[in-house]
């Protein structure tokens, strides 16, 4: 069943189009991954999904919601959007369990005790049982970015978002973010994810799309794209990352 739905999106800035008639869909539980290089428009494609950014011309759907609607309540359609930024984006005067909490108390209207349940629910998914009431500052890289996912996964999106969640993090901390994506992966998360960790885009992905100059060049299974591009683009760009 398909639960994402992009269509012939377009989206300029100014005078540079960024995005140029990109098409793809994913199904429930798919994990898709957007490769490409540095300003081919990955994380403006994830941008439009939860309407950070509106797009020119195109069109998104996730099930029955038009997300490019202009009527769309973008409130509600950002619960079923998880995301997950490459900074982390988690708020410093609160501890991890406050970060989660926080958006299931505000958005959800959860009471205190059933939120801090979920919140330390999802804490533990990702490994965190322990770092419930430290404060960012007290936390590493990838354990801030883990509490990053537990938020998002907290809210139980449709489909979360990753824009580079591993490229902040020393090379060492990797590993354990990947971990948690591949875990994620496993249980059936419907996850686009811009990454180009070759590890997880490897074991992980039901089809890599290719983006250069805002353009999906090609799309496919990883094995396929790795193994047999049909772009002299794709592959010349993938083989510089492995
Ligand atoms: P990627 O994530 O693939 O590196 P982006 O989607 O961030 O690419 O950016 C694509 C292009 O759009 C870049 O040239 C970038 O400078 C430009 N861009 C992105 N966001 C904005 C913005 N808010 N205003 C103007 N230009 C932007
Ligand atoms: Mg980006």
């Amino acid at each position: 069943m398909t639960l994402l739905r992009v269509e012939d999106v377009d989206k300029s800035y100014g005078d540079e189009e960024v995005l140029n008639g990109v098409s793809f869909e994913m199904d429930r539980g798919d994990v898709d991954v957007l490769v490409g290089p540095s300003g081919s428009g990955k994380s403006t494609m994830l941008r439009c999904i939860n309407r950070l950014t509106e797009v020119d011309d195109g069109d998104i759907w996730l099930n029955e919601t038009h997300v490019t609607a202009p009527d769309t309540d973008v409130n509600a359609l950002r619960q079923e959007v998880g995301m997950v930024f490459q900074d982390f984006n988690l708020f410093a005067h609160l501890t991890a369990l406050e970060n989660v909490t926080l958006g299931l108390k505000r958005v959800r209207g959860m009471d205190a005790d059933e939120a801090n349940e979920r919140a330390a629910d999802h804490l533990r998914q990702v490994g965190l049982a322990n770092q419930a009431d430290s404060y960012p500052a007290e936390l590493s890289g990838g354990q801030q970015q883990r509490v990053g996912i537990a938020r998002a996964l907290a809210m139980e999106p449709k489909l979360m978002l990753f824009d580079e969640p591993t490229s902040a993090l020393d090379p060492e901390l990797v590993g354990e973010v990947v971990e948690v994506m591949r875990d994620l992966a496993e249980r059936g998360t419907t996850m686009l994810v811009v990454s180009h960790e070759m590890g997880f885009v490897r074991s992980a992905a039901d089809d890599v799309h290719f983006l250069d100059d805002g353009r999906v060049v090609e799309s496919g299974p990883p094995e396929q794209l790795f193994q047999r591009p049909e772009h002299d683009r794709t592959e010349e760009f993938l083989a510089g990352l492995q």
